[in-house]
């Protein structure tokens, strides 16, 4: 059986000199997801110990790193998603949990909520997860860009991870931090099932960018359903290569709302896709017919980087 993984850094623009530090990022994170992978975990702690290698990571805006709102808070959004069992968990508008994605986790476990604010931080405390002072979370980096009250150069975006373990469960997994200068209590698509995060038995996708956008189109879940191809064979549907599906996803958010989105995608074969509208997505992944991680800031990059990561 297959196995396989992908994270992403977000959709965005990355300047030079912030691309080692996306590539190690994700490079780190795939690592981290793959391990548990190898080691026969399912595809639920993948997800979730590759997002937390990216959610320690301030290169990215999810948990530390995260951006700041109109009022300089940080306000984190999170959810999980698994294919087999249809469950899900997810939180929004917190700022004293370490890991949303645990935390969004351990709700996937109990109980479909997505719970918000003070609620979903009591779950988190109550369930033993590792809480922080909001403070704790800033970096000097989103401190001085809120100052200056300019939106960042190369926006930070948000962190996802779709993985399938050895019995053919698929996992997705979205992080984020929300926009910079949102206003305060925005959630965006991040934690939607459906638009920010989707998983079924045909396949499993996390999306990243603007979230008023996302969210209309209910990006992750179309990307999903595109890997159905209803229209090719007499006989009913056969399945899209991710590669296309997740580029007609994009395509169809490109038509219909204005905004930048990207989405990377996984089928049930374990095989991997991914599409972007902004200028860069930081990439990484890794599966069973590779000997090792691949990664990359751009699609063009693939011919060359796609020859794998050191
Ligand atoms: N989708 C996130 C949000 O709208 C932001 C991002 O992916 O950059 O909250």
């Amino acid at each position: 059986m297959t196995v396989a993984i992908i994270v992403h850094g977000g959709a965005k623009t990355i300047a030079e000199h912030k691309a080692k530090a996306n590539t190690t990022g994700c490079l780190a994170a795939v690592k981290a997801g793959w391990t548990v992978l190898q080691q026969g975990g399912n595809a639920k702690d993948a997800v979730e110990a590759a997002i937390r290698v990216l959610e320690d990571d301030p290169t990215f805006n999810a948990s530390i790193g995260a951006t700041l709102d109109v009022e300089g808070h940080i306000s984190l959004d999170a959810a999980m998603m698994e294919s087999k069992s249809l469950q899900w968990g997810g939180v929004a508008v917190v700022n004293r949990v370490r890991h949303p994605i645990s935390v969004a986790r351990k709700i996937l476990e109990e109980k479909p909520y997505l719970l918000v604010a003070d609620s979903a931080e009591r779950f988190a405390a109550e369930h033993g997860c590792e809480m922080c002072e909001p403070n704790k979370l800033i970096s000097m980096e989103q401190r001085q860009e809120w100052e200056q009250e300019k939106q960042p150069q190369d926006r930070p975006a948000t962190v996802g991870c779709v993985a399938m373990d050895i019995h053919g469960n698929l996992a997705a997994g979205t992080s984020t931090g929300g926009i910079a200068q949102q206003p305060p209590g925005r959630v965006g698509d991040t934690a939607l099932v459906g638009a920010g995060l989707y998983a079924n038995s045909h396949g499993a996708c996390s999306t990243t960018g603007d979230g008023e956008s996302i969210i209309p189109v209910v990006l992750a879940k179309t990307a999903v359903d595109l890997l159905v191809d209803d229209t090719s064979g007499a006989n009913g549907s056969s399945s899209q290569h991710p590669e296309q599906a997740a580029q007609m996803a994009i395509d169809i958010l490109h038509q219909q709302v204005p905004g930048e989105a990207g989405c990377i995608l996984l089928d049930c074969q374990g095989r991997i896709g991914w599409a972007y509208n902004s200028q860069d997505m930081a990439v990484a992944y890794m599966t069973s017919d590779l000997d090792k991680p691949a990664v990359f800031t751009r699609k063009q990059e693939e011919s060359r980087v796609g020859k794998a990561a050191s």
